[in-house]
């Protein structure tokens, strides 16, 4: 007969877990051979300037097709790349082949458009991590004022000075820092005017509602007063409706990303993509 165990044993060692621990031993396995095997990808996601309707760039977003698993979302993996430390790699593939990616458009005489690369609190407490970014911007010969790096809010307080000194320094150098998912961490508003960034990036959960119903003034709008009162550029991300694009123009949101501009654009689809927004924002000036 089995131990008359406590209640919580179950919930450690009960089937979930195992499971779930399964699952994270399976992922990392195969995540390791991911970038050798050419596995992994980047989508481009377009955003756009509000007041004037112009493309500002584009979010870069990995994407990972495995052989064994499928599409297995970066919402899955990217916490245990964290985890055994494949993101140190990972990362800098990806800043890599967004910089590289952007060069070319540029030297194909378009834009200059941005882009704005996901970063791991893991990349930014490597002791070369600045050294790192501009390396590659040397590399693939990018001007830095067209990197913009998304932080996200609840990594940075586990190592305050450390980071704010490195985003400082970078900011210095024209790179742009956006605060990601804000809102959804718990940074004070000291902290914040405190962290060497450029941009808030209003998370999506504060978006979903709008315009929402009554006369209280939605969060995200304040959130964009907040922004714009601290000297911050305001982003707001998930932006799937016409109503929410109309709310975040009335409250002067500077950029806007979501399925209603685009879903995030396989590399091979930028181009062609890009060119037809040109082309229906002249069309509308004409109007
Ligand atoms: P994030 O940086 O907040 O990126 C926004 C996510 O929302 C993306 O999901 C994007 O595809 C999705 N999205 C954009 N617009 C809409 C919309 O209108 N509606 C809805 N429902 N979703 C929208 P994705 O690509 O699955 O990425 C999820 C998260 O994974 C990212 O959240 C980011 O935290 C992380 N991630 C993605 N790529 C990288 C990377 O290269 N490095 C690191 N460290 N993290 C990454
Ligand atoms: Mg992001
Ligand atoms: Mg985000
Ligand atoms: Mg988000």
């Amino acid at each position: 007969r089995a131990k008359q165990a406590g209640k919580g044993t179950y919930i450690l060692y009960g089937q979930n877990m195992q499971q779930h621990f399964d699952e994270r031993v399976i992922i990392e396995k195969h995540l390791r051979e991911a970038i050798d095997n050419n596995e992994l990808s980047l989508q481009y996601q377009p955003k756009v300037t509000l007041r004037t309707g112009e493309l500002w760039g584009f979010e870069a977003l990995i994407r990972w097709n495995s052989p064994v698993l499928g599409f297995v979302s970066p919402l899955s993996f990217i916490g245990i790349a964290e985890d055994c430390r494949l993101i140190i790699p990972i990362g800098e593939w990806v800043l890599r082949k967004a910089c590289l990616f952007l060069a070319g458009l540029h030297r194909q005489g378009l834009g200059p458009y941005h882009i704005s690369v996901n970063i791991s609190v893991i990349q930014l407490l490597l002791d070369d991590f600045t050294d790192t970014v501009l390396r590659i911007l040397r590399e693939t010969e990018l001007n830095p004022r067209y990197l913009e790096l998304e932080i996200t809010e609840s990594i940075i307080m586990e190592s305050f000075e450390e980071i704010s000194i490195k985003l400082e320094y970078l900011k210095q150098r024209g790179i742009g820092i956006a605060l990601d998912d804000f809102g959804t961490g718990y940074s004070s508003l000291s902290y914040l005017k405190q962290l060497p960034i450029t941009t808030l990036k209003i998370d999506k959960s504060f978006i979903d509602g709008l315009p929402g119903e009554g006369s209280s003034m939605p969060l995200a709008g304040s959130i964009v007063a907040i922004g714009h009162d601290m000297g911050l550029n305001v982003t707001a991300e998930g932006v799937e409706t016409e109503e929410q694009l109309d709310f975040l123009r009335r409250v002067n949101c500077d950029k806007v990303q979501g399925y209603f501009i685009s879903r995030p654009i396989a590399e091979g689809q930028v181009l062609a993509w890009t060119r037809q927004y040109a082309r229906q924002m002249i069309n509308v000036e004409k109007c």
